[in-house]
């Protein structure tokens, strides 16, 4: 006998890149309906290294693009820089607003900026000869630094190209742990590595997120695609959180339309 499938979950949470888009660019206009319509059932958070400016340019703009209502709006959550910013949409103000933001201290983005620089450079992977004018290898994002090989701009070909297997940046890493040790290191996107307070990574943005939608993380659903040990998403596994790994955003467009045709099945 078939169960009657139940929906119990409350929230789809998702990383960004590699699980909504290809690395660095806006959704593309599939998965911006498909959260559009899912934003009419489930409470919708992207978390994410990225900075806030960029969920709005990857995700929000192309949201609106596709027509997402205000009061749609009110139901996605953003949590930048892996969950240290949080901002959600008040509808009065017709915006979004922070609700928390921890950022990292001056002392210590100056310490992890020398050692991504130094690291990079010792390693032969500093690609400033690379650069767009105007980017730059190293960002201060606030609750956190991110190196990102080619820059921000890069285009996404080279960025693939630059190192598939992982090995520059755990090369970078390991140095970068004896430079300035304590800190949190992760490999994420393509080219980047973000680096963080101890206790500064998913998880963190994960409990938060737990605790601002007053819900448990059995309510979660999360979407990632770094969910191997060491990726950036493997915090969420290992707090015990639902989570569907997925090659790309081509993998999560599939997810998706399951769970909506699993709902417009049950709403018959
Ligand atoms: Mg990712």
């Amino acid at each position: 006998m078939h169960q009657t499938p139940q929906i119990t979950k409350k929230i789809l949470a998702f990383d960004i890149d590699q699980t909504l888009n290809i690395a660095k660019t806006p959704i593309p206009p599939e998965i911006a309906e498909l959260l559009v319509k899912l934003l009419n059932y489930f409470e919708i958070c992207p978390i994410s290294g990225q900075k806030y400016e960029q969920f709005l340019l990857q995700i929000v703009d192309k949201l609106k693009e596709v027509g997402v209502s205000e009061d749609q709006l009110t139901h996605l959550h953003l949590f930048a820089a892996q969950g240290t910013q949080y901002y959600n949409y008040d509808i009065a103000e017709h915006d979004w607003r922070q609700v928390y933001n921890y950022p990292l201290s001056d002392e210590d983005a100056t310490k992890i900026t020398s050692a991504l620089q130094e690291s990079a450079e010792e390693l032969g992977y500093w690609e400033a000869d690379q650069l767009a004018p105007g980017d730059e290898i190293i960002e201060n994002r606030l609750s956190q630094i991110t190196f990102s090989a080619l820059g921000q701009t890069a285009g996404t070909e080279a960025k693939y190209a630059w190192d598939p297997d992982m090995k520059k940046r755990q090369a970078i890493v390991e140095r970068c742990q004896t430079k300035a040790p304590g800190f949190l290191y992760e490999i994420g996107g393509t080219t980047s590595i973000n680096v963080a307070a101890p206790g500064m990574n998913k998880e963190f943005g994960m409990t938060h997120l737990l605790e601002e939608l007053q819900v448990e993380k059995s309510a979660v659903l999360y979407f990632g695609d770094m969910t191997q040990p060491g990726g950036n998403d493997y915090p969420v596994v290992q707090m015990g959180v639902d989570t569907i790994t997925v090659r790309s955003h081509e993998d999560t467009a599939y997810a998706l339309r399951g769970i909506l045709g699993i709902i417009s099945a049950l709403n018959k």
